[in-house]
């Protein structure tokens, strides 16, 4: 095989893989082998710059600046859809219809509609050449690098596609995955984003396309325009862009009559909440194309097509508080306190009201009647006031000047929206959430000792800071509340066994503003121990890969504050892990290569994760279930004899953990 052989068959591998893994939901390779054979293209690909493609599955991870995305305009214009609220809206909407066609018999496809941003992406050839955002429908903005970035959409096409075409389609962040960036944010101190659609669209414009790539946005599919398209209806059409490779949601439904339309509507109405994404209605549209035709468009949008919205939900309710809360940073978040009111299958008793502008711009009073609406976000917001229900004596709300818990007057940085509490290290639930950070799974990863304990220990007075952990015995733990010889004795275990988590996880764990897991990392790789990074000037620190002057800025603060230096230096004696330990395997080979392992039972010499990855660092795969695919079955003490049964039906070798270090050792 020569080179440009080699590099197209690692293109269509990893290409099946990202089709197979973010549109089929089905990965075929294991993250590891993934990753190796990425590097060995990327190798190749830089040797070789002769071959280098723009659609090559290496350019996925992005690293694109656009300054100006450039506007260009749209081949097939942009419509919007008009909107529907009833039966009746869409009964006469049919009546429309047919009017023009005559008393035809009519089928609807009837889709979901997706409540992300819209995204118009040209294909030639095969090949992904363009993706433009709606803008105002006749020219938008030129987001190509930004989208290739999202592992769903397909570089290159596979099947009988038309040589040129359009794919209109919408650009979501699924709801996991917008939860576990606002989960990022907050551990660093951050704000985190409101809601799934704004932050989708927000990322499209981003100028470096390396942060998009780190998003976890999805791209769902509705819509195909061009010239000879090989198919006659919308629903054909659905189903050809799933076979060329596209995501395109299998939801999606025909329906003969506008009651089959009724149906799909009201059953989406109640288990849209179940989707992994957001929506905000359906779109039902013309089935047949040469009646979409026939029917055309208004001067805004097609008349093939019409949008029903679910209601948002709201409620009227009464606001009988405002309380604010004091984050682990400082950060002061005001809370609408309601009288309880049942919305959207919950009972909702809280709003957050997010800071003083948010107030002032609504004008919000204790007793005011408000409007509650809880639509993608997760937690409900007050979306307006009923002003004719105010009664004459309301005050206007006045935002608190002072801290709730420890009375210091509170700061408000310019151009910052959240006023702090800048009492760090005196603040209790300032305290209490740092050392609860400590102590969390991706920190320290403490076992035995909870959130609520560290409040208890901290309210009894046995702890001020995380550092004091690390003193405490059974002895003085036993008196608190719900505390029994066991767990007493499990949470002082816990915290020594502390003392191997390393460096990187510490760093983190410290809680230093605006350094999350990932910068923790990269400080921790590049200064190798706490001394080096103690050391480091404001320069050095910025001039490390992806640190900015915000970041470098709050470890100089922190290193400055001799109480961090004081709980570092305990720390230190303590045992805690201050440097980095290489992990460099000198030992990886590739002798495990096309071979699958299931590991099952418990071991003695090593851990199931540390055989995983010595399997995976050798060049193997390791399996979740005994299949005919499997290679090896590496058994431990108390494996299931239902496994056991099918390993040797399938005449599968078992080995034990001795058999496997030996071949591990095995030249
Ligand atoms: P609106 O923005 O409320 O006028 O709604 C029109 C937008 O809905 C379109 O521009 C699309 O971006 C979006 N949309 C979401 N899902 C669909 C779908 N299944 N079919 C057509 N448009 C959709
Ligand atoms: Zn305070």
């Amino acid at each position: 095989m020569n080179t440009l052989q080699a590099i197209q068959t690692l293109r269509e591998e990893l290409n099946l893989h990202n089709h197979n893994y973010y549109v089929l939901d089905n990965p075929t390779l294991s993250d590891y082998e993934f990753d190796m054979k990425l590097k060995e293209l990327q190798d190749l690909e830089t040797k070789n710059p002769e071959f280098f493609d723009v659609n090559s599955p290496t350019q996925r991870v992005g690293g694109t600046i656009t300054k100006n995305f450039e506007t260009i305009p749209h081949e097939y214009r942009m419509y919007s859809l008009d909107n529907s609220y009833s039966k009746e809206d869409l009964q006469d909407w049919e009546v429309r219809i047919q009017k023009v066609l005559g008393d035809v018999p009519l089928q609807y496809t009837c889709e979901l509609k997706y409540d992300g941003a819209s995204i118009s992406i040209t294909y030639e050839n095969g090949k992904l050449a363009r993706a433009v955002t709606r803008g105002d429908g006749f020219q938008g903005d030129d987001v190509t690098n930004n989208i290739k970035t999202i592992r769903s959409i397909p570089l290159h096409l596979k099947g009988n596609y038309p040589e040129h075409f359009a794919i209109r389609g919408e650009i979501v962040l699924p709801f996991a995955g917008f939860e576990k960036m606002n989960q990022e944010l907050i551990e660093i101190g951050e704000t985190p984003y409101s809601n799934p659609r704004n932050t989708a669209s927000g990322s499209l414009k981003l100028q470096d396309s390396a942060e998009v790539a780190k998003r976890p946005l999805d791209c769902l599919l509705y819509f195909l325009i061009g010239n000879q398209l090989p198919f006659k209806s919308q629903f054909e059409g659905l189903e050809s862009a799933r076979k060329w490779g596209f995501k395109v949601p299998n939801e999606s439904k025909l329906a003969s009559s506008l009651e089959e339309v009724f149906q799909f509507i009201e059953y989406w109405d109640i288990h849209r909440h179940n989707l992994p994404y957001e929506t905000d209605g359906v779109v039902v549209k013309v089935n047949d194309l040469h009646y979409q035709e026939e029917l055309g468009y208004t001067a805004k949008s097609p008349r093939w097509a019409m949008a029903y919205k679910f209601k948002a939900e709201q409620v009227f309710t009464k606001l009988n508080s405002i309380s604010y809360q004091v984050g682990r940073t400082g950060s002061i978040t005001p809370v609408a306190n309601l009288e309880p009111v049942q919305l959207a299958g919950t009972i909702v008793k809280r709003a957050s009201l997010h800071n003083a502008d948010q107030i002032e711009k609504l004008d919000i009073r204790i007793d005011d009647t408000v409007f509650v609406e809880k639509g993608g976000e997760i937690i409900p917001k007050i979306i307006a006031v009923d002003l004719s229900k105010r009664s004459g004596n309301s005050e206007p709300t006045k935002y608190i000047t002072h801290c709730p818990e420890c009375e210091t007057e509170l700061i408000r940085s310019e151009g910052e929206a959240n006023h702090y509490c800048p009492n760090f290290y005196g603040c209790p639930p300032q305290i209490i959430g740092r050392i609860q950070h400590y102590i969390s799974r991706k920190a320290m990863d403490i076992e035995g000792l909870g959130g609520e304990t560290v409040a208890l220990l901290f309210n009894n007075g046995l702890v001020h800071n995380y550092a004091d952990l690390y003193e405490l015995t059974v002895g003085q733990i036993l008196p608190l509340e719900r505390m029994a010889q066991k767990s007493a004795e499990n949470l002082v275990k816990g915290v020594a066994n502390s003392v191997a988590i390393p460096f990187e996880s510490v760093l983190f764990a410290l809680g230093i503003r605006f350094v999350g897991e990932t910068v923790a990392k990269k400080l921790a790789k590049h200064y190798k121990n706490i001394d080096a990074l103690e050391r480091a000037t404001l320069m050095d620190l910025i001039l490390v890969d992806e640190i900015g002057e915000r970041i470098a800025k709050s470890v100089i603060e922190f290193f400055e504050n001799n109480e961090n230096r004081i709980i570092i230096e305990r720390l230190k004696k303590y045992g805690v892990q201050f440097e980095i330990v290489e992990k460099v395997n000198p030992n990886a080979t590739e002798k495990f290569l096309g071979k699958t392992f299931v590991v099952s039972g418990v071991f003695s010499t090593y851990s199931r994760d540390e055989l995983k990855k010595a399997i995976e660092e050798n060049g193997g795969k390791v399996g979740s279930s005994i299949s005919a695919k499997t290679d090896f079955v590496v058994a431990g003490d108390n494996m299931g004899p239902a496994k056991l049964e099918k390993a040797t039906k399938l005449n599968i070798s078992i080995i034990s953990e001795d058999k496997f270090i030996e071949m591990l050792h095995e030249s």
